[in-house]
């Protein structure tokens, strides 16, 4: 039937259209990169005869949500309905909008269990879901997987910009104003690459975040968020000192908007960043930031403040200060009672215990923490506790135990897919412990401090 896709050649003058052999491997994600981009772009092009193809396969295939789906779907636009009735929004635009986001919730929890290559095919089955409110909910959802599986996360924004040729420019205010929400797609897509430690991957989608940026409206706000991706990434390839020089960029745009909230929560990310290298500095920044934060806006971000105050004043050597902060953010800790939330708490007290002088007391803390951490799969935070347990067994005056943990430790990280440059920064520091293991035990705090700061 169909002719075969030639995807070297991208001769869009010639028509071409899927075929069934291809379009099957797509499903199985069993295609090249380059494939797969053919296959995204020729459906999105909405072509009648290969939507016609896919709708047959997908329907015999199985590959269709199943039943329960689409009728919790069916139940959800019923209960949207009835909002449309309702008088809980003054103005007619704002209603709009919100009742578009509620649907494009909707819509994105019925493609949730979909596999990834299942999703495009559905969503274009469906035009009733074409609009902006899919499109933010899809930039959303990264967010829930973004830590526990990175490389979902990605897919999800990268579909996000498969599918941005399906909604109607004139819908957000023109073709200016949609350019700026596809920068914003490419910011979130880079954040999602990061996580997933392709740095290469994110660095690209900066790049296309700024083109486009350039292009649309250049909202000041969303030429914020870009400068946020930015530098996280530069913070993630080490570059402390470049990401603040970046954030300041979008503090002053917030400056600017006068949003006195934002500003303060630039300014912790600023003192997040440099806290291991210049703890002093960090703290600077991050007691600015607590005087403009409003709690209320983000609440947990106040707790994250707080937190950071405790975890550099320790790593400035002020271990008695980071206590006063600990036992006064108590409270606060309780409204998070979340695991990872507690286990930061944890971890905490093991270092102030350790900034304190209790060196096996710390020790006892850590290694609990970590073995709960391992599981999550945190590569890096899994690196760091690994560092501050190892330092605490030497500071205990336990050289041995280091060291058969360090021999332990490394396999584990090797399996991971953390950065080379950390694992080959670790292989370094485990090497130098080694031969240093008859110095004192305060002298090697520099070998440790210097691995953190990676
Ligand atoms: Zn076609």
């Amino acid at each position: 039937m169909s002719q075969p896709l030639r995807v070297a050649s991208e001769d869009m003058a010639k028509p071409w259209h899927l075929s069934e052999e291809l379009f099957r491997r797509f499903l199985d994600q069993n295609v090249t990169p380059a494939e797969g981009r053919a296959v995204v772009r020729h459906l999105v092009s909405q072509c009648p005869e290969c939507l016609g193809l896919v709708g047959r396969i997908v329907a015999e295939g199985g590959y269709w949500f199943g039943k329960e789906v689409a009728e919790g779907l069916a139940e959800h636009d019923r209960v949207l309905a009835s909002f449309e009735d309702a008088d809980e929004f003054t103005s007619r635009e704002p209603r709009r909008i919100a009742f578009e986001r509620l649907r494009g919730w909707a819509h994105w929890s019925a493609l949730d269990p979909l596999l990834p290559n299942e999703r495009l095919p559905a969503i274009l089955a469906r035009k009733d879901w074409h609009h902006w409110g899919l499109f933010r909910a899809l930039l959303e959802a990264p967010a829930w997987y973004s830590a526990r599986d990175p490389q979902e996360a990605v897919d999800i924004a990268q579909l996000a910009l498969d599918i941005f040729d399906l909604f109607d420019p004139a819908a957000v205010g023109g073709e200016a104003a949609a350019k700026d929400m596809r920068a914003t797609a490419y910011s979130v897509l880079a954040a999602c690459r990061r996580m997933a430690s392709d740095l290469e991957g994110a660095r690209t989608a900066i790049a296309e975040a700024w083109k486009w940026n350039e292009e649309g409206e250049g909202d000041p706000l969303d030429k914020a968020e870009i400068y946020y991706a930015d530098a996280a990434y530069a913070a993630t390839i080490g570059e402390f000192e470049t990401a603040v020089t970046i954030l300041k960029k979008a503090l002053a745009l917030y400056r600017a908007a006068n949003d006195l909230h934002l500003q303060g929560r630039t300014l912790i990310r600023m003192g997040e960043t440099l806290g291991y290298v210049k703890p002093e500095k960090a703290l600077t920044y991050i007691e600015r930031g607590l005087e403009r934060l409003n709690p209320v806006r983000e609440p947990r971000l106040a707790l994250l403040a707080q937190h950071a105050l405790a975890e550099f004043l320790c790593a400035a050597g002020r271990p008695r200060e980071a206590l006063a902060i600990l036992d006064r953010s108590r409270p606060l800790y309780r409204q998070f009672p979340d695991e990872w939330t507690q286990l930061r708490l944890h971890w905490l007290q093991g270092r102030v215990a350790h900034g304190l002088g209790s060196f096996a007391e710390a020790a006892d803390i850590l290694r609990q923490v970590r073995e709960e951490l391992f599981p999550l799969d945190h590569q890096r935070d899994f690196l760091m506790i690994s560092i501050d347990l190892a330092e605490a067994h030497v500071r205990a005056g336990d050289m041995a135990t280091a060291l058969a943990f360090l021999e332990e430790t490394t396999p584990i990280l090797v399996g991971s897919n953390l950065h080379r440059n950390a694992l080959s920064t670790w292989l370094a520091f485990q090497k130098a412990l080694e031969e240093r293991r008859d110095l004192e035990p305060a002298a090697l705090a520099p070998l440790f401090d210097n691995l953190r700061c990676y």
